[in-house]
This record gives structure tokens, sequence and C-alpha cells, in this order.
């Protein structure tokens, strides 16, 4: 499935501004946590184990503007924590759809129907929906009973009000790949959404339980079973081609660790969005401060079960935009 097409021209236009710039390193997507906090605790977060003088705070709309103008990137997923829970979310979303980005609001679904009235549907704006199973397997997931029925309940909702939703589904190694087809085929046929994200889990050092994470051998054969008789053409997949490849083993590269960077509450995450070794002021002091060639397979241990989106899609899209093969074959999926 290839992306929508005003996304398509917004992307193409941006790369093409960096071809013409000669800017090396530039970002596609940026992920803004405006908070840590969170109303649910799933055992494979890594995010909600800062202390309460953390997690007591909110960014300001200002501020989170400012690093998204800064960075530049078309597109901007808003995560947390649960960012729901920060009392000016809409505004912060208002803001940098007047700026023309691309924004994902990423939620567990819990307080969407409180407060969905504060947002209005727009091309260039989505839900992203947290859903890691059905019932029972998503409430394990998430630790807490009853949040299946809530988020399938929410979806509707906001799929009843005009709103695009896609979900995110990130999968551990205690999911089968009938578990994988079932889930995937009743978030695509049943529920509707318009888009599907999928993700291993990444095996973040805070987070609980660590024995739940796929290494890269598990994560292939996982998903080239799901993919298998056709069933990956019919998935609505927010993905390229060649990270779906990459996933289920047919391609390999390198990630891009500055093409989906983080900015929270304590600033630029060094080096990506899932290692966490310090942070850099602004977004230039990240890109020049930060030695690039040290991360990766490979090169970093951390590095080398991690088969996340944030670090392989961009080297995926890069690789479409700059292959007139790849091009139209993302075009004719
Ligand atoms: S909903 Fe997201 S932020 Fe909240 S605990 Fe779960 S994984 Fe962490
Ligand atoms: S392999 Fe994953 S964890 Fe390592 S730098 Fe790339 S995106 Fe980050």
């Amino acid at each position: 499935m290839a992306m929508p097409l005003h996304l398509t021209v917004k992307l193409g236009t941006y790369l093409m501004k960096q071809k013409i710039k000669r800017v090396e390193k530039y970002p596609l997507i940026m992920e803004l946590e405006p908070l840590f906090a969170c109303n649910l605790k799933c055992a494979g977060c890594g995010k909600i184990q800062h202390p309460a003088s953390v997690l007591k705070q909110r960014m300001p709309v200002e501020q989170a503007v400012a690093a998204v103008e800064e960075c530049g990137a078309p597109m901007v997923s808003i995560a947390g924590g649960e960012p729901l829970m920060h009392p000016q979310i809409h505004v912060i979303t208002q803001e940098l759809l007047k700026r023309k980005k691309f924004v994902v609001l990423c939620t567990n679904a819990v307080l969407l129907p409180k407060h969905i009235d504060k947002f209005k549907p727009n091309k260039n704006f989505a839900w992203m929906v947290h859903l890691d199973g059905i019932g029972e397997k998503h409430d394990e997931a998430v630790s807490k009973e009853g949040v299946f029925e809530q988020a399938v309940t929410a979806i509707k909702l906001a799929k009843e009000k005009g709103f695009q939703v896609y979900t995110n589904t990130t999968v551990f190694n205690t999911e089968t790949p009938a578990d994988l087809i079932a889930t995937l085929d009743y978030i695509n046929d049943d529920l509707g959404v318009d888009r599907l994200e999928i993700a291993p889990g990444y095996a973040y050092e805070k987070a609980p339980d660590q024995d739940r994470f796929l290494g890269v051998q598990q994560t292939r054969e996982l998903f080239s079973k799901a993919f298998a008789d056709g069933r990956r053409k019919k998935w609505r997949f927010n993905h390229s081609q060649l990270y779906l490849d990459f996933l289920e083993g047919k391609a390999d590269f390198q990630c891009t660790p500055w093409g989906v960077p983080l900015y929270c509450l304590k600033g630029w995450q060094k080096p990506c969005y899932l290692l966490d070794d310090g942070y850099a002021a602004t977004w230039k002091e990240l890109l020049e401060d930060t030695d690039w060639e040290n991360f990766g397979r490979g090169k970093d241990p951390r590095c080398d079960n991690c088969m996340a989106h944030c670090g392989y899609e961009p080297t995926a899209v890069l690789a479409t935009m700059g292959s007139l093969k790849e091009s139209l074959r993302a075009f004719a999926g």
C-alpha cells in the first residue's frame, strides 16, 4: 500500500529540496514527546520510568513548536507518555498543522473520547492508536484489563467523526504468526482503519520485562510467515515496501539514526529515538556533535537486535526515492 498522494508529494518535495541544497543528514519524521506521564503502565514501555518530578512536567507549546521549526521535518509524530494528558496538546497540534506539517497523534485511546472534540478532522492529521492484539492479548500487553474495548470504542468514534485513524502494533516474542495474522486482519478488515504500522518491540534497557523482545532471526521468521500467501499486500500498511522486505528478511541494510529524531522534555535524545545517551540542546548540536558512525548493527551491541521503523524506515524511504524501480514498486503497491 502506497502513501496517500498528498503525503507522497509533500515528502518528495522535501527530499528534492534537501538534494538541491546538498544537505547530507536531515529528518523525515520528528518524534515529539511533550510529556513522559501516562495513564497506563505497559510491560514493554521504556518511557514511564522517570522520577515523579519529571513525570509531572509538560512541555510549553512555544518550546514544542520551536523544536519542530528548528529541525524542519515535514511530518511530526506526537507521543509520550500519553499526549492526551497534556492540557494543551490540541494547541500544539493546531500550531503544527498551521505550519503545514503532517501530524500523527499517538495515543492508547483511553482518553480519546473525552478530548476528541478539541480536534477537527484534517487531511494532515491522524490519530495513531496503540493496539497490540485482540481482546485479552492487548490488555495483557498494556497490563490492564478493559483497555482493548476502550481502544476499539475510541477508534470507531474517531472514524464516525471523520478522522483518519492509524494503528501501531508492537510485536513481541509471545506472538505467533497466527496471532499476528488475526490481529492485522481484525484491524484492517473489521475496524477498517486507514493505515497500519507494525514494529518489533525494541529491548529498552529500562523496560520492566526484558524477556519479551525478539531477535533478528525470530523477527524475520515471524514476519515472513505472517506475510505469506499474499497477506502482506492486502493489509493497508503505512510502511515502504523495502521496510516490509527488511522485516521478513528479503532485504538488509543499515539504519539511518538521524532520520526520526526525538525531542522530549530533556532535549534532543542522543543518538536516536531508542538509545538514550544523553541530550543535545538543539537539533544542530545533535547533528554536529554525534559520532554517527558508532551506531548501527555490528557497531554498538544495543543495535544488534533493533529492526524498528524509526531507524530503518528512513533508509528504506531514501532508497525507494533514489531508485526508479523501487519508486514504481511503491507506486504500484
Ligand atoms: S501507553 Fe505507551 S507510553 Fe503509556 S505505558 Fe504504554 S507504551 Fe508506555
Ligand atoms: S540500530 Fe536502532 S537503536 Fe541502533 S542507532 Fe539505529 S535506530 Fe538506534
